[in-house]
């Protein structure tokens, strides 16, 4: 693989830096995000000649940006590039930086959106004004979408394109963030790449009770009593273990000994496993071979002297591969047992199934060439993404669709998780150079369609 060019590395650090200091955060609310900001910049970037500008803004201030840079064989595969432009919220006294001040310290540029994924939409929109610069066009079209909203479920953003101007945004293939990753493992090196990831069915729990004084508790019907056994049987609940394919591949590299992935692929034997693993692989390994329930938010009362006959449990629910809406009614029915006629579940609009996409195609023979030259003797691991990503919305109408990207060892797969939504994000300089240099050469080494 080339290196890195120096260009390349520095006009990526330079578009992260701005980027990050529009601070467009997502909270969730409609009117958060105003990612207007960062799609004007990145319009600006990107207008050159060969490239092809529009944007998409369905309610106001949340806008994306599409940029196309067609290719000379229109037989050849198109490329999407889709990063998403908005970022989650921080706890700013936690920082040892300021996370909207985009600073190069040491190598490492810093700020919130720094792995999450400011990284990554600026290197892909290097690397099509690169590609864009050139003498010659690829061979095929390459389209960075630059979008909005990812982090609270793609509503305005990669959903509303699917949505609303599919013509426009259709790829053969999308790539996209949770992938390129290193990982040390007792049988080499590792380097992830997202090809599943989780489906999210949130739900709403309503707890039902019978209102009463407060100052007569004894035998009442307090909803939030009865809610506090449910939040307990939900968290004490545990679905069968799925041992998919992932998992099989992934217990391989983990740094444990050979008894331990004996147990860890035996489904009598993984839940006590599970428990037994470092804190930081539990969570993961658990999330991969099970539907997850986490209550997350409570809402019930009125006052202090009223027995409450009413209390709200949100859940975040997120299922695996082949698991339905009517499967986690069931699981639901097996967590509550005999308060299940105490409770109604109401379901939230924006729920998803899970998806996958092969890893047996030219693309990721591409990418599984391309991480492997960035290091050497490692092995790619297609794994499974456990939260959710904008990758969805593209497997869903049946475009192969990965988690991708190229990291140094700096970035390891532990640390990138840690500050994954985290304290004092950050990422190294060199890594920003192997991202934007891993799109440049996918667009130059991919066969016919
Ligand atoms: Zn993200």
């Amino acid at each position: 693989m080339s290196p890195p060019d120096h260009e390349l590395t520095g006009a990526t650090v330079e578009l992260l830096q701005a980027m990050i200091r529009t601070a467009c955060v997502n909270d969730g609310t409609p009117s958060s995000g105003q990612e207007v900001r960062n799609a004007e910049l990145l319009a600006a970037y990107l207008d050159v000649p060969g490239i092809e500008l529009t944007h998409h803004e369905p309610i106001p201030g949340r806008r994306s940006v599409v940029a196309t840079l067609t290719g000379s064989d229109p037989d050849a595969p198109a490329v999407g590039l889709l990063g998403h432009t908005d970022v989650v919220p921080v706890t700013a006294d936690r920082w040892r930086e300021d996370p909207f001040g985009g600073e190069l310290i040491d190598g490492e540029v810093w700020g919130r959106g720094a792995v999450d994924m400011l990284n990554l939409t600026a290197s892909m929109a290097v690397a099509l004004r690169t590609l864009a610069a050139r003498p010659r066009r690829p061979r095929g079209t390459v389209r960075f979408l630059g979008v909005a909203d990812e982090e609270a479920g793609g509503v305005w953003g990669a959903g509303w394109l699917a949505e609303h101007a599919w013509e426009e945004v259709a790829c053969d293939y999308v790539l996209t963030e949770s992938g390129g990753l290193p990982l040390a493992s007792p049988s080499g090196v590792k380097v992830v790449m997202g090809a599943a990831e989780k489906g999210i069915g949130w739900r709403r729990l309503v707890v039902h009770g019978t209102p009463g004084h407060g100052s007569v508790p004894f035998g009442a019907d307090n909803a939030l009593i009865t809610a506090a056994e449910v939040v307990r049987r939900l968290d004490a609940y545990t679905p069968r273990a799925d041992l998919n394919d992932f998992w099989q591949a992934w217990v391989r590299a983990l740094p444990v000994d050979e008894r331990m992935q004996a147990a860890l692929l035996d489904p009598d034997r993984i839940e006590d496993a599970l428990a037994a693993l470092p804190p930081r692989l539990a969570g993961y390994s658990h999330a991969v071979t099970h539907t997850t329930f986490s209550p997350n938010v409570v809402h019930g009362g009125t006052k202090s002297n009223v027995i409450p006959d009413r209390v709200e449990l949100e859940l975040d629910i997120r299922t695996l591969p082949g698991v339905s809406d009517e499967d986690v009614k069931g699981m639901l029915g097996e967590a509550l047992g005999d308060l299940a006629d105490k409770v109604t579940v109401e379901e939230p609009p924006h729920s998803r199934p899970a998806s996958a996409s092969s890893v047996d195609t030219p693309m990721f023979d591409l990418l599984r060439r391309r991480a492997e030259a960035a290091h050497p003797g490692a092995e790619v691991l297609p794994w499974m993404i456990v939260g959710g990503t904008d990758a969805a919305f593209f497997r869903r109408r049946g475009v192969p669709s990965y988690g991708a990207g190229l990291f140094s060892a700096k970035a390891s797969l532990p640390e990138y998780r840690a500050r994954f939504h985290g304290d004092d994000e950050r990422i190294d300089v060199e890594s920003l150079g192997l991202s934007a240099q891993l799109w440049v050469d996918l667009a130059d080494g991919l066969p016919d369609a």
